[in-house]
């Protein structure tokens, strides 16, 4: 009798690590050890791999690719969408709102600096210059689906023009604050350079050095009044095979949109923010909808015309950072892509995420999320240890 290979995992724990357990447990051959040296690992981050232990001709996979920061982080996402656009006479801000980079700072100088910076940044798209300032739309958009000049359809009235600021390093809504005037600005950065957050729900201070502030988008498209945000799942290969999940959701916030109101549970769709709220779950179980319902709002414009273009933002996202790619050895990521719509249903990309969130908070998510795994495994892992392919609900986009 020979023995059949046995193959050895891990899974650290941490972002519901039972759903990625269960899902190897159904695989044959597959043990769990954290002794062993390992054919697959699952980490929340690549830093601390066991890793390339086995001899060359073993296949060791983990769950991050060595560049994914290039897009997850805020700051790199932003710069590289940026160089990449100018780099190809491309209009970067009809991909993404309006968006600018604040570096470390080491001091008040450098602080006053980098505000002279913005300001100038600020003053040229304010509704009243914007107009004027037509010659800053030379380029092309980056897709034909929007006419530069249209960005404002953001927007803006000149006495409630809002801006956003992210630290670079934080998810879930954490440290995220707006902002009107420069003073306004200026006390917020002061705040965080202490490492003071006015944060409502903030666990432990926040400190960030580097931010992205960005237009807020103040006219989104509402359901039923509500703001919300939409969740793309989307899987990468080694072999820079890129996948888009066929069923995603949308996360809406639990009260009316008001810009007056700069709330966290009026303006941040997340739901490490949503599920404090006292009206959580009470509109929809999680305050989660299928892409279904989505269609179900939108008449169906939501999988005829916006998939489409959000597919097409994704694939353009690696495109800016495909000089990045390295030759590396089995790895594949799930990323989790924000995108917002407008009052015109234009798509528009808030930020891309490494460990999208895999808690199943709603029966939605029940569904969805144990089937987006299985089905990644059966793409990433499955037929390089037992050549077997199986059909899935991922569609794939293209390979860079
Ligand atoms: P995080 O990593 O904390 O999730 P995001 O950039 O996704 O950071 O922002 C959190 C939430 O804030 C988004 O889900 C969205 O609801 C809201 N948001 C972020 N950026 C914008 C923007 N430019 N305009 C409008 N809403 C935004
Ligand atoms: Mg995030
Ligand atoms: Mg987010
Ligand atoms: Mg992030």
């Amino acid at each position: 009798i020979i023995n059949p290979q046995v193959y050895y995992y891990y899974v650290a724990p941490g972002n519901n690590s039972k759903l990625i357990i269960q899902t190897m447990q159904k695989r044959k051959n597959w043990q769990e050890s954290a002794n062993q040296l390992l054919h697959f690992q699952w980490n929340m981050n690549d830093k601390n791999f066991k890793y390339l232990t086995l001899s060359q001709s073993q296949i060791q996979i983990v769950n991050h690719l060595p560049n994914h920061r290039e897009l997850t982080m805020k700051c790199n996402l932003i710069k590289n969408l940026k160089y990449f656009c100018q780099a190809n006479k491309r209009y970067v801000w009809d991909i993404t709102p309006l968006s600018f980079i604040i570096d470390l700072y080491t001091s008040e100088n450098d602080l006053n600096r980098v505000l002279k910076e913005f300001i100038f940044f600020y003053e040229q798209f304010k509704p009243s210059n914007s107009k004027k300032n037509q010659l800053n739309y030379s380029s092309k958009p980056v897709s034909q689906y929007v006419h530069p000049k249209m960005h404002h359809s953001l927007l803006d009235e000149e006495d409630n023009y809002i801006w956003i600021l992210k630290p670079n390093e934080f998810n879930r809504g954490r440290g995220i604050q707006f902002f009107r005037t420069i003073e306004e600005l200026k006390q917020l950065l002061k705040n965080f350079n202490k490492g003071i957050s006015e944060y409502q729900f903030s666990q432990g201070q926040i400190k960030s050095s580097s931010f992205v502030i960005q237009k807020y988008i103040q006219r989104p498209l509402l359901l039923d009044g509500r703001k919300f945000d939409i969740r793309v799942w989307v899987l990468v290969t080694h072999q820079f095979e890129i996948y888009i999940f066929n069923q995603g959701y949308a996360r809406l916030s639990s009260e009316m949109f008001d810009l007056n109101k700069l709330d966290a549970f009026i303006h941040l769709t997340n739901n490490a923010v949503q599920k404090h709220s006292q009206n959580y779950g009470f509109f929809e179980l999680g305050n989660q909808i299928s892409y279904s319902e989505l269609d179900y709002y939108t008449n169906g414009e939501f999988t005829k015309t916006v998939l489409p273009k959000i597919k097409s933002i994704i694939v353009f996202s690696w495109m800016a950072i495909q000089n990045t790619f390295k030759k590396c050895k089995y790895s594949f990521e799930i990323f989790g892509y924000d995108f917002m719509l407008d009052e015109q249903l234009k798509p528009w990309l808030i930020e891309i995420n490494t460990n999208p969130c895999l808690e199943e908070s709603s029966p939605l998510l029940q569904q969805l999320i144990p089937k987006m795994i299985d089905d990644a495994f059966k793409i990433v892992i499955d037929p390089l240890f037992s050549k077997v392919t199986e059909p899935t609900d991922w569609d794939h986009l293209l390979q860079l």
